[in-house]
């Protein structure tokens, strides 16, 4: 698969539905690269970096996490440079490694998630570790003629949401957290989507980014919101 180029200073790496891999993101500082999200697997973090390598473009310094879940998370020990995370974030993958710490629920894992179970099949091991970096409302990186402006948000995915907002590019990286709660029965939480809605709305932004979906505008993401 190949690093698609959203803008010069913005690159991404297509989310892969088989696996349930979600897209990852590059910004492209003058000083400092930053990515967003580590991916579901160490494989996934070498697929990406050969796609990085193969447009000239260095690995990056910073991976910020956009919420815990597996996906997202499972490629963090593999990473280049430091990884920065909320810190519930780093409780859920606490939690998730001392779990992993028994087989059978490794074995739970592989069974009732079958887009796991192909990344992983029988032999890969996997691995879960906190961030090198937490933080607890919000952090700015001036990456260099472009800033990533790191927050948490209330949302109706994970009590972890972490949005990613770059001003130059009016871009809004918004992870899962527009979807349900996988862990909650994929309740909806009507109240925190529309605070994510009015959130989305307050942002000066054209695009905005989703974990497992192509870029979209604001209009065209608020439109759906709003028809949930
Ligand atoms: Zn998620």
């Amino acid at each position: 698969m190949e690093l698609k180029k959203l803008n010069d200073r913005i690159f991404y790496y297509p989310h892969q539905q088989e696996t349930d891999r979600p897209m990852l993101v590059y910004l492209k500082g003058e000083k400092i690269m930053m990515a967003v999200d580590a991916g579901n697997s160490a494989d996934h973090v070498d697929e990406f970096y050969s796609a990085l390598e193969s447009k000239g473009l260095k690995k990056p310094d910073f991976t910020v996490i956009t919420h815990w879940h597996w996906d997202h998370t499972f490629g963090m020990h593999h990473i280049h440079g430091l990884s920065i995370a909320h810190n519930r974030t780093n409780e859920f993958l606490d939690i998730e490694r001392a779990k992993l710490s028994d087989n059978e629920y490794v074995q739970f894992l592989k069974k009732d998630d079958e887009c796991l179970n192909r990344e992983y099949g029988d032999n890969k091991k996997i691995v879960v570790v906190r961030s090198d970096i937490q933080f607890e409302k919000e952090l700015t990186i001036n990456l260099g003629g472009v800033t990533a402006r790191i927050f948490h948000a209330e949302s109706p995915h994970s009590e972890d949401t972490v949005l990613i907002y770059v001003p130059e590019e009016k871009i809004l990286f918004l992870g899962d957290s527009t979807s349900e709660d996988f862990f909650n029965d994929s309740y909806m939480d009507r109240d925190k989507l529309d605070k994510l809605i009015n959130l989305i709305e307050s942002t000066d932004c054209k695009y905005c980014i989703l974990g497992h979906a192509e870029p979209l505008t604001k209009e065209r993401l608020l439109y759906y919101l709003k028809s949930l």
